[in-house]
């Protein structure tokens, strides 16, 4: 799977191909819930015995659980890998590759909207993973068990196998916004426009979801794991469709298209009841601290944190939040966006040749969204 949301609570562990590799807490979390599984199953599918729950030396079963965990999890960031090496080759940034409980995420700074592009980097995931699996297969087949230990590295391979297919498989499902899905969104966007490809492949998605959930009730306590799934790829493929909605639709709009130019501006020294009284005449939600130079920013939530009998006595300076971050008024205004959404803020400074020009609200963003659309 690839998703493009921001991750946060995850510890970096190294950079390959200067991408920055990424552990998210819940994977930190499923880790050894699924060495433990390892450890104890003696689930046994087609000839494979998936885990060393048969093996009587308990310390042999946790090493080698924790080991298939371990291994799994690496062909799992393999995975990931084999999305980021094609999508470097086609001048596709990656920010990080992050995994997670559900598996490996990377995430692209841009969606590449050319069909066949979008259409090999997402088939280069599962096709690692396939090889992988082919590889593991041999390994399991070849091995003769002529001790103990090979028979337990035997049924390594077999779970690598088994798993590495499995996970092809699963995400070749034409399910967006698994990879499967986006193979589907390149087909049916040399067919339509490209924001009808999405709704519509977020569409099977979603319906995917939806009997999946269905499907894990039938199949409780195990089927959790289904329906855990099922949220993520819901989530997942609406997300996506309104991140793209707003891509297509603002594409070629700059900001200096949308901010509002005439910026209204307060002193830091003013009081909070005097802003209060300066909010209602003129009736913007948000004001730049100006002294010369922009000093930050200053909200209606930043007032409403103050007491009514406490604002005569507070200084804008005291309450606003000085974190500004400025853009220029040439800059795309999806990339305005991603700035906000990444910095969680709801304003950005428009600014040019150290001037204030203008000030962009995300409510301006999303009002041009739904006019445009
Ligand atoms: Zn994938």
């Amino acid at each position: 799977m690839h998703f493009s949301f921001s991750m946060k609570t995850s510890i970096s562990i190294g950079r390959i191909m200067g991408i920055p590799i990424k552990l998210h807490i819940t994977f930190l979390l499923i880790l050894p819930v699924f060495a433990y599984f390892f450890a104890l199953s003696t689930v046994n599918i087609m000839g494979f015995t998936l885990g060393f729950g048969d093996v009587s030396s308990s310390i042999i079963k946790y090493v080698f659980g924790a080991l298939a965990a371990v291994m799994f999890f690496v062909c799992v960031l393999l995975h990931e890998l084999g999305h980021s090496y094609v999508a470097l080759r086609y001048q596709t940034k990656i920010k990080n590759i992050t995994l997670l409980i559900f598996g490996g995420l990377a995430s692209m700074e841009e969606i590449p909207r050319k069909p066949s592009t979008e259409c090999s980097i997402a088939l280069a995931g599962p096709l690692v993973s396939i090889l992988i699996g082919l590889l593991s297969l041999m390994l399991f087949f070849f091995l003769h068990q002529t001790s103990y230990m090979l028979l337990y590295v035997k049924t390594l391979f077999g779970i690598l196998a088994f798993y590495n297919i499995f996970l092809a498989g699963f995400n070749i499902l034409p399910a967006f916004p698994m990879d499967g899905g986006r193979v589907l969104r390149a087909f049916l966007a040399t067919k339509m426009g490209y924001m009808e490809a999405t709704e519509k492949a977020a569409g099977v998605g979603k319906i995917f979801a939806i009997f999946m959930g269905i499907l894990g009730f039938f199949l409780l306590p195990g089927g959790v794991w289904f329906i855990l799934i099922a949220f993520i790829i819901y989530i997942g493929a609406s997300e996506e469709e309104k991140s793209t909605i707003v891509a297509v639709t603002l594409e070629g709009v700059k900001v200096k298209d949308i901010m509002t130019a005439d910026v209204v501006t307060v002193p830091p020294a003013m009081n909070v009841s005097e802003l209060v009284d300066f909010m209602l005449k003129t009736k913007h939600m948000g004001y730049p601290v100006f002294d010369g130079k922009p000093l930050g920013i200053v909200t209606l939530n930043d007032v409403r944190k103050i007491p009514v009998e406490n604002r005569s006595n507070t200084t804008v300076k005291d309450i606003m939040t000085d974190n500004i971050i400025s853009v220029k008024p040439e800059m795309n205004a999806v990339d305005a966006l991603k700035i906000m959404v990444k910095h969680n803020i709801g304003r950005l400074l428009v600014m040019e040749n150290n001037l204030l020009v203008g000030i962009v609200s995300r409510t301006d963003l999303i009002r041009s969204v739904q006019i445009l659309k």
